[in-house]
């Protein structure tokens, strides 16, 4: 089962991801984890990567991809794989087609996890973490019993930079931006199916795997 994962910031992406991953034993593959390993594991690819980064520039796509083909030969690929942070651009997803072909393991499908604006932005602007002991909360699906305080450790929470109202609307305008005409690329290759992310998580899941069950 070979599949892409869309989905904006707070759609639910990474959870369905893991589900899916230990439902059909098919590893989860994050860029953003790899890339990570690759420098803790000091590799060629990983050494290059870390020149970018340590610069705070993208890393560039010729070093991306290689990185991902690197991790599509291993043996735990041999039934599938779940790509989630990869591609983001056009060019990246003809890239990636490239070496797809090569390594005889085409994608199937691309799983666009949909999710309304407003809710993505109640779903993120919501979130509150521990600053003593990294518990997280929610302020709509989770709050703590008293207000601004762990109901673990009785530290103070905090929301996120990344979480807040003003970065939330830009980040979901990058995502908008990038991923559209991506969208219109799988579209194109009848191979993009709409997942509606509103539901709970075994909701979601569900629907997944209707889909991937009629592949
Ligand atoms: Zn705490």
């Amino acid at each position: 089962m070979n599949i892409v994962l869309f989905g904006p910031p707070g759609a639910g992406k990474g959870t369905q991801a893991k589900e899916l991953s230990e439902f059909y034993t098919i590893p989860h593959i994050s860029t953003g984890d790899i890339l990570r390993e690759n420098v803790k594991n000091e590799t060629e690819l990983g050494s290059k990567a870390k020149e970018y980064m340590d610069k705070g520039e993208l890393v560039p796509d010729e070093v991306l991809i290689g990185i991902i083909k690197n991790r599509l030969v291993e043996p735990d690929c041999e039934n599938g794989y779940i790509l989630d942070g990869y591609p983001r651009t056009v060019n990246q997803a003809d890239a990636l087609e490239d070496i797809l072909n090569k390594l005889e393991k085409p994608l199937e499908v691309v799983l666009n996890i949909e999710v309304p604006e407003e809710e993505l932005i109640t779903r993120l602007s919501g979130r509150r973490i521990c600053s003593n002991c990294g518990a997280n909360y929610h302020l709509k699906f989770s709050p703590p019993e008293k207000d601004g305080i762990c109901d673990v450790c009785g530290g103070k929470l905090y929301q996120r930079d990344d979480d807040k109202e003003e970065v939330i609307k830009q980040r979901l305008d990058t995502y908008n931006n990038q991923t559209a005409p991506l969208i219109d690329y799988y579209k194109r290759k009848d191979i993009l199916v709409n997942i509606d992310g509103t539901g709970n998580v075994e909701d979601v899941f569900e629907e997944i795997r209707g889909v991937l069950d009629n592949l």
